[in-house]
């Protein structure tokens, strides 16, 4: 019966060319009858059987290599998933293979990581998973595995086996039987010949009887098989395992009949036109709200404003669908309620066919998208923390040192110090900076220097203080290097000043904690609480990951203990909240940029923990929902969804609010990038004054050899002797006597 199963299905593909991949001699012998009715048929068919140890890549190879494209797999559960997996290895899983797999596990085997490769999978089985009577078997089989993890529910039909399944058939059979035995069947002894007399009744009551068990409806023809079996025919297709149509052998008629949904492209063309959605909402900014107008009369889809909705609007623009919205009036997106063992919010009106369509901030999550499909994402986002912006710190008691770097006040300080000696020490070496003292004696015996170091040091303090001297360089070089060090004081007193103001009228803020381990450590001493929306996907987020990071762990911790104080059932509580007290609200960003751009004192805290994205749900295998997602993805295409989440964050009810605060800069002392400039500048107009005073030195020295005919190198030693004594600021006028310098150094000091 099962090999005219086989040929019936192989005979739908209509392709007369294939290869049967089988791993032992029992599937060989299965396949005998196949061979009979094959050879008179025109068929090319070719056996391969696959090695043994795992290694099923040379004979897969030679499959592809020989350009076949239609393939039986008759294995066993075990190897199925590894066969097909190095079959993806070599190239033989795209859009043009076809895969039959005659195994009646297929459900058992983790088929995900084939599901978007396009290829046609085939399979069969004898029970639904998802029917109601197998998830009561697999609760039952597995209770203490769902007690340790309520997620196992899901998944749990799916490990049951057939044979499982057929024991469970055979027994409950049996028991019915023996219940309907009219008298209880007598024991006997097992060590004696006798007959055990109700056998054979038993034996024909099994017979007769037709018993509705898990496999499908139970019954036997004379010799013993059974027959009417109802099989149904799978296909794996992109949103998992989708039945695709059934095989019966009623009254020993075999007839196979395949109604698969229709393909993608012919659903879009049938387009969703006749068909009316109920669209499940919930009120949450800028999702959906009510339109804030008096008119009253506003009913139904009119009365609603939002993303959202648009979003929706534009969908059924493109597909020409009709829509109703319904309200989730307790806001609850969807959680999984183990103890009531079902699932609340939109996504439990969804699967109680409450509604066809859930839109709002749904976040897709493994858990729930077993429960329900998601179209394609049609927003990104993760979760961060809104929190209040950080408040401005109270001025510091050296506040004034602020506008420059610490590296600055150095310079600035080494700098005062180096030109002060410069310009002493030019000064010195500069004839033109010795004067007559008496202006009325032509002939003065001695001239002095105004350029002390105590006065150079004055000199350049009442500078850069823009305070000014009696003392004014004469000599080129020294008016250079005052001149340079004006320069110098302008740039940096008027950057200081211009800075000042900046750090006077701006806020610097302190946070109180930077991401979210800071506010884990900080929590206690700054008395911050935290919270998420309740039963949403960031409390669970934080569940998932409470063992990643001990930090995780203890928010949630936190939250699960405070949970009646902050984990709140509308987020707007939530934000509320954050703005008034020490309070950092879980959030996605989406949200969070929504909020901060209409709430100034808000703003968002760290980077996002983690990556996901919103869909709109639906019923499980939905055949509208690669039309919808197709839709999404042209508007995302055409730049329309864009349009809308600009329009709905930024432009709508306030937004951009806060932006024009947040574009001020914040005030920064000003460090060597700045204004390291001037330094360079000052350091050439020293060096310029170095060479001139040398240039100086030169002419007076060359004049003075001239005037008292002695050699110039005897003329250059005696000014240099007298410039590095470094002893007064007295200098004898040598060219008119150059002995006089003792004399006159003693007439000074009388006078
Ligand atoms: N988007 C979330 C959800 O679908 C709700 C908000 C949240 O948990 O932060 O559950």
């Amino acid at each position: 019966m099962l090999t005219q199963l086989f040929i019936d299905i192989i005979r739908a593909w209509e392709y007369k060319d294939f290869v049967v991949l089988y791993d032992n001699a029992e599937s060989l012998k299965r396949m005998t009858r196949f061979l009979q009715v094959y050879n008179n048929n025109n068929y090319k068919i070719v056996f391969r059987q696959l090695e043994k140890y795992g290694n099923y890549r040379p004979a897969l190879k030679e499959v592809r290599k020989s350009g076949a494209t239609h393939l039986m797999l008759d294995c066993s559960t075990e190897i199925v998933k590894d066969v097909l997996t190095q079959a993806q290895q070599v190239g033989l899983m795209s859009d043009k293979h076809y895969f039959f797999i005659t195994n009646f596990d297929l459900q058992t085997i983790d088929l995900v990581p084939f599901q978007f490769s396009e290829t046609n999978i085939t399979g069969i089985r004898l029970f639904d998973p998802q029917s109601e009577p197998i998830r009561d078997l697999a609760e039952f089989i597995f209770a203490e595995d769902i007690a340790r993890d309520p997620m196992f529910v899901f998944s749990a039909p799916y490990k049951l086996h057939l044979d499982v399944i057929l024991i469970v058939d055979a027994v409950m059979m049996f028991g019915e039987v023996l219940e309907e035995l009219p008298e209880t069947p007598k024991s006997i002894d097992c060590d004696q010949n006798d007959r055990w007399l109700s056998g054979l009744t038993i034996t024909n009551l099994v017979k007769g009887k037709q018993y509705s068990g898990l496999s499908g409806i139970i019954a036997f023809d004379g010799v013993g098989y059974r027959n009417n079996l109802m099989v149904d025919v799978i296909e794996l297709k992109e949103g998992g395992i989708t039945k695709v149509g059934n095989w019966s052998d009623e009254k020993s008629i075999q007839k196979l009949t395949i109604d698969r949904p229709p393909y993608e492209n012919d659903v879009r063309k049938q387009a969703l036109k006749h068909k009316s959605f109920r669209v499940l909402i919930s009120l949450i900014e800028p999702f959906a709200r009510y339109k804030r107008v008096s008119d009253t009369s506003l009913r139904g889809n009119s009365e609603y404003e939002g993303f959202a909705i648009d979003l929706i609007h534009e969908l059924s623009v493109i597909e020409g669908f009709n829509y109703t919205f319904l309200n989730q009036i307790d806001k609850k997106n969807g959680d999984y309620n183990p103890v009531k063992r079902e699932w609340e919010g939109m996504i439990g009106a969804i699967r109680a066919n409450e509604a066809d369509l859930a839109i709002a901030d749904l976040t897709i999550t493994s858990d729930r998208q077993q429960a329900v499909d998601f179209t394609t994402p049609f927003m990104n986002l993760g979760i961060s923390i809104l929190y209040q912006k950080p408040r401005k710190a109270p001025p510091s008691f050296f506040s004034f040192a602020d506008p420059f770097a610490l590296e600055i006040w150095i310079l600035v300080a080494l700098s005062y110090l180096t030109v002060s000696m410069v310009l002493f020490v030019l000064g010195r070496i500069c004839s033109s900076e010795w004067t007559n003292p008496y202006p009325c004696i032509e002939e003065p015996e001695y001239l002095v220097n105004q350029l002390s170091l105590r006065n150079c040091f004055w000199f350049v303090s009442g500078s850069i203080m823009q305070q000014g001297t009696e003392i004014g360089p004469l000599a080129l070089s020294t008016r250079m290097v005052a001149g340079i060090w004006w320069f110098f004081t302008l740039i940096m007193v008027s950057s200081y000043t211009a800075n000042l103001a900046v750090f006077l009228t701006r806020e610097t803020p302190i946070p109180h904690f930077n991401d979210v381990f800071e506010l884990v450590k900080n929590a206690e001493t700054k008395g911050i609480k935290w919270g998420a929306k309740k039963d949403g996907s960031t409390v669970n987020f934080f569940k998932a990951s409470r063992n990643r990071f001990k930090e995780y762990g203890q928010i949630y911790d936190f939250m699960m203990d405070h949970a009646g104080d902050v984990l709140v059932s509308d987020p707007t509580l939530g934000v509320e909240r954050a703005e008034r007290e020490n309070y950092a609200f879980f959030m996605e960003i989406t949200s969070i940029e929504y909020e901060i751009q209409r709430r100034c004192n808000l703003t968002k805290v760290g980077k996002l923990l983690d990556e996901k994205s919103y869909g709109i749900a639906m019923r499980k295998n939905s055949t509208y929902r690669s039309v919808l997602s197709r839709a999404i993805l042209d508007l995302q295409h055409s730049g329309k969804l864009n349009e809308l989440k600009r329009k709905w964050w930024e432009e709508k009810r306030g937004g951009g609010f806060c932006e024009s605060e947040d574009d001020q800069s914040e005030a920064t002392a000003l460090n060597l990038k700045n204004v390291g400039g001037v330094f360079w500048v000052t350091m050439g107009g020293v060096l310029i004054a170095v060479v001139l005073v040398v240039a100086e030195l030169l002419m007076h020295v060359v004049k003075i050899s001239i005037q008292t005919k002695a050699p110039l190198w005897q003329s250059i030693v005696e000014e240099f002797k007298f410039y590095f004594k470094f002893s007064g600021m007295i200098k004898p006028v040598t060219y008119n006597n150059p002995n006089l310098e003792e004399s006159s150094k003693s007439s000074v000091k009388n006078s």
